[in-house]
């Protein structure tokens, strides 16, 4: 019992530019901390709705099924798989980073047949590829991609890629996580039919929260499922008749009520600032940080047409420890940026620009203090002032 420790965690100030968590607002964190009532409470069960309506303008969708899953980007992305495969479906897969990998992990846990469209890692999907894959595989169930590759950096063409499916009579499961709230997530207009997202990306919550959107479509495969959704906790049958039932809403797991009222919150802010208007906010940020990258000498590792704002992988300078140069950054600054991950481990780093985390302040900060690490190593003064220069001319 001696060991037990007697005071509160404290956490760090940090600023968080990695590939998640985000910053999370002062506004988000006080309505954390707002009193917990009971998850069936009419006070909770109309916050839910709300939150419902909030999320379907986010996803730009009119699909009932929309609704936040208890558990990180990973349990939306099980949930997708684990609901709309069942065993023996053929899914195709496309990987260029570690979650389309991850994708294709769940399709098997499923007892699918899973084809892979390989791209490289740093590349975006080639939806010829997709297409090739659609017609050698006429029965496929679904085809399955990540609209904002993490791990690379890479944005995929997730209208080019959920026509093809649809043409081809298979659903497309899309991974929004890191898109949502960054560059445009058009559901309705791309006619993606099962998607997930997550709360700590460019939404900028804490983390713990997947939203998921359903077509009519993809209602319609749930409904005429064979066999029982494996995964008790995620089968969206069970879901519903909590997040949909109005006043016969039924009792299936605790939500987790103050983690809700923050996702209740980061959407009412996004949806002040408005879609567009946050979209553009991470363009800007992101020219201002290429910019200052740019003229210290360091480069990008993603073509620029298929950049995302949110997600810049930089190529780690020869003969540099890049694992050293986060280490200062975080023990010098308070700032967090991400490593490579897979065969880009060691050759980049990974800085986010997401939600709260993409403004002006953030874009300086790094600048300088990159700048500061590797003195000797890139122009001095060169970064910030260039960065200074795109945001404010
Ligand atoms: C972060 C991320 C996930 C996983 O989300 P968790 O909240 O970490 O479970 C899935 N897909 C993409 C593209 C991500 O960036």
């Amino acid at each position: 019992m001696t060991n037990l420790p007697r005071s509160s965690f404290q956490p760090p100030l940090r600023m968080l530019m990695g590939p998640g968590p985000s910053d999370v607002h002062p506004r988000v964190l006080a309505a954390m901390a707002r009193p917990t009532i009971g998850h069936l409470d009419p006070a909770f069960v109309g916050m839910m709705d709300e939150v419902k309506v909030l999320l379907q303008a986010a996803f730009r969708t009119g699909n009932a099924l929309t609704l936040p899953i208890s558990g990180p980007g990973s349990a939306g992305m099980e949930c997708c798989f684990a609901n709309l495969i069942e065993a023996g479906d053929t899914v195709i897969v496309c990987v260029n980073g570690v979650f389309g990998g991850r994708m294709k992990e769940n399709a098997e846990r499923c007892g699918a047949k899973v084809v892979l469209v390989e791209d490289e890692w740093g590349k975006p999907v080639d939806p010829a590829k997709a297409e090739a894959a659609l017609k050698a595989h006429p029965g496929a169930k679904a085809l399955a991609f990540v609209h904002a590759e993490t791990s690379t950096g890479v944005a995929s063409d997730a209208d080019a890629l959920c026509a093809l499916a649809r043409a081809h009579g298979a659903l497309s499961i899309v991974d929004t996580v890191t898109s949502l709230g960054g560059i445009p997530v058009l559901l309705d207009q791309w006619g993606a039919d099962g998607v997930y997202s997550g709360s700590q990306k460019c939404l900028s919550c804490a983390p713990g929260l997947s939203p998921v959107s359903f077509s009519e479509r993809a209602v319609g495969v749930l409904r005429s499922r064979k066999t029982k959704v494996q995964s008790w906790f995620l089968d969206l049958s069970l879901l519903t008749a909590y997040w949909g039932g109005g006043a016969k809403r039924a009792y299936h797991h605790t939500a987790p009520v103050n983690a809700l009222y923050g996702l209740h919150e980061v959407l009412l802010m996004l949806h002040e600032e408005g879609l567009e208007a946050a979209w553009a906010r991470h363009g800007a940020m992101h020219d201002a940080l290429k910019a200052g990258l740019e003229a210290m000498g360091l480069g990008l590792l993603v073509t620029p047409s298929a950049r995302l704002p949110q997600l810049n992988a930089v190529l780690v300078p020869e003969g540099v420890d890049e694992a050293a140069i986060r280490a200062q950054l975080l023990a010098r600054f308070g700032l967090e940026i991400g490593a490579g991950l897979g065969s880009l481990a060691g050759k980049v780093w990974r800085i986010g620009l997401m939600g709260q985390s993409a403004t002006p302040k953030h874009v300086m900060a790094c600048l300088g203090a990159l700048e500061s690490v590797l003195a000797g190593r890139v122009a001095a003064g060169a970064g910030p002032a260039a960065a200074a220069r795109s945001l404010f001319g």
